[in-house]
Parts: structure tokens; sequence; C-alpha cells
């Protein structure tokens, strides 16, 4: 999509570090990490949000959680635990429209809300 931040990233247009690509998903760096490790799982087509998912295209999220413990195992996270995430909409604070899951870890993770 166009005018998507994520899509430029996975495009190469916006600079992004990344962790982890296939020809499904792209991992990078979360810009303002909330934990040591904090890294964005994305789907390389375009769906703004769980709200848009469905059968024809649900493979995506397949897709991420397939790679997810090798992006853990790569970051040292894969023992001493992570936790994964997806904000949908406004009351979840999701201010980017493209579906990604924030991967956390690298330390004791609060437990509010999840
Ligand atoms: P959301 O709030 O939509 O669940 O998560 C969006 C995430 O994207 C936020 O954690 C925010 O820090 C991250 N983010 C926003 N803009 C950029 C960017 O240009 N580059 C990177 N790497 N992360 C970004
Ligand atoms: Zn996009």
């Amino acid at each position: 999509m166009d005018n998507c931040l994520f899509c430029k990233i996975i495009k190469g247009e916006v600079p992004s570090n990344k962790v982890y690509e296939d020809d499904f998903v792209y991992a990078f760096r979360d810009i303002q990490p909330m934990a040591p490790v904090h890294v964005l799982m994305v789907p390389k087509v375009h769906i703004s949000s769980v709200n848009d998912l469905t059968e024809d295209n649900a493979d995506s999220v397949a897709r991420i959680f397939a790679a997810a413990p090798n992006i853990a195992h790569q970051l040292g996270v894969d023992k001493s635990g992570y936790r994964i995430v997806s904000n949908c909409g406004e009351d979840a604070g999701q201010t980017v429209f493209h579906l990604h899951f924030h991967l956390f870890g690298g330390q004791k993770l609060k437990t509010e809300m999840c």
C-alpha cells in the first residue's frame, strides 16, 4: 500500500534495523523499544490489522508465528521467555495500520493486561 510506513520499510524505502526476513515475513527493531528486545514482526502483504484477517490471508499470521521461535532464538530470548502482542484499533493503542506483532523480551515483563 502506497502510504503505509511498514510497506515502505519492507520495500527498503524507509530504513530499518532488520533482524529477520523470508518470503512472507519481515522483522525489525522497534524505533522506540519498550524492552531490551523489542521487535516488530510484519507480514509482507498489507493487512491493516487483526480486524482485516480472513480465511484467505490468515496464512500470513501462521508464517509470522513459524518465524517467531527462530527470531527469539537469534535474539537470545527463546530460553528466558518473551511475549507477542498485536494491538488492534484505538482502544488497544494501534498507531500503525499494517498488521504487526510486537515481540518483547530480555527482562521480566510486566503482566498488566496481558
Ligand atoms: P502499535 O502502537 O501500532 O501497536 O505499534 C507501532 C510500533 O511501531 C510502535 O511501537 C512504534 O514505536 C513503532 N514505529 C513507529 N514508527 C516506526 C519506524 O519508523 N521505524 C520503526 N522501526 N518502528 C516504528
Ligand atoms: Zn502496509
